[in-house]
């Protein structure tokens, strides 16, 4: 489970694919729509070897949306037969698919869209830890009431619920990065510091992750599909050959 306090300096996204099934105009992973395919597993094997030996301790399995890799269940066992705290983040649309993952990764995180709210499973139905992930834009909620609403609504099935707020990294994001009641919720939030340099309100039970109000990007290492390897500056490095290079220059030491 994420919370402010998490130390992202040993953990590694492993973007197994890009691919999705949904199209949202917010993508965070826009930036690799249109790069086809799937992580080969001698890549798998390869880059969560390296990950292991040189001190990484979390592996953040993502996309696009993971569960479309066919080998997602091999992927996910291979992290914990080596040791690794394994969260994968899903947008849920293949509920069989993430029951087949539950018990084997320790977080489940559910992206929640208007379009899946409805499939929100009950945490005491899983022996994983699910956390709910939702983005904050303009015109998500009517108002602050209706906010709150939300959060009651789903905290019941669902505990732990982290928001993200738009960094408007495409211009539909930049259109929608202000929320009518940000003020009010932050009266009254408590303020507690994020690990990446951001604020982070905590509100009704519920971590509201201001990275959009701070001016560092600070990153965790990524690799995705293609094997490019991407530093804790967000910056792209080489291939995945250099992961080695890349994790012993941002872990040890
Ligand atoms: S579900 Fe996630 S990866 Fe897929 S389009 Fe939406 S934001 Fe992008």
């Amino acid at each position: 489970m994420w919370t402010p306090e998490t130390d992202i300096s040993k953990n590694l996204t492993l973007w197994i694919t890009h691919e999705c099934n949904m199209t949202c105009k917010f993508c965070r992973d826009s930036a690799h729509k249109g790069i086809k395919g799937f992580m080969s597993m001698e890549d798998v094997y390869k880059n969560l070897d390296t990950a292991k030996a040189n001190g990484i301790t979390t592996i953040l399995i993502g996309g696009g949306e993971p569960t479309l890799h066919k080998d997602i269940i091999e992927i996910a066992k291979f992290c914990k037969r080596l040791g690794f705290f394994t969260v994968i983040t899903t947008n849920y649309t293949k509920p069989d698919i993430i029951k087949k993952l539950d018990g084997i990764c320790d977080t489940i995180n559910i992206s929640v869209y208007k379009e899946n709210e409805h499939l929100i499973p009950n945490q005491s139905d899983f022996k994983s830890t699910l956390c709910l992930k939702t983005l904050m834009y303009s015109g998500r909620w009517k108002d602050k009431a209706d906010f709150d609403n939300f959060i009651y609504k789903y905290k019941a099935k669902v505990p732990n619920m982290v928001f993200g707020c738009m960094r408007g990294h495409t211009k539909w994001c930049k259109n929608h990065q202000e929320i009518d009641f940000y003020d009010e919720i932050k009266r009254e939030s408590e303020i507690v510091d994020g690990s990446r340099g951001n604020q982070v309100w905590i509100y009704k039970g519920t971590f509201i992750d201001r990275k959009d109000l701070s001016s560092s990007h600070k990153r965790h290492m990524m690799v995705d599909v293609r094997g490019t390897v991407y530093n804790a500056d967000g910056k792209m490095m080489l291939k995945n050959e250099k992961i080695l290079e890349s994790i012993n220059g941002n872990v040890r030491g």
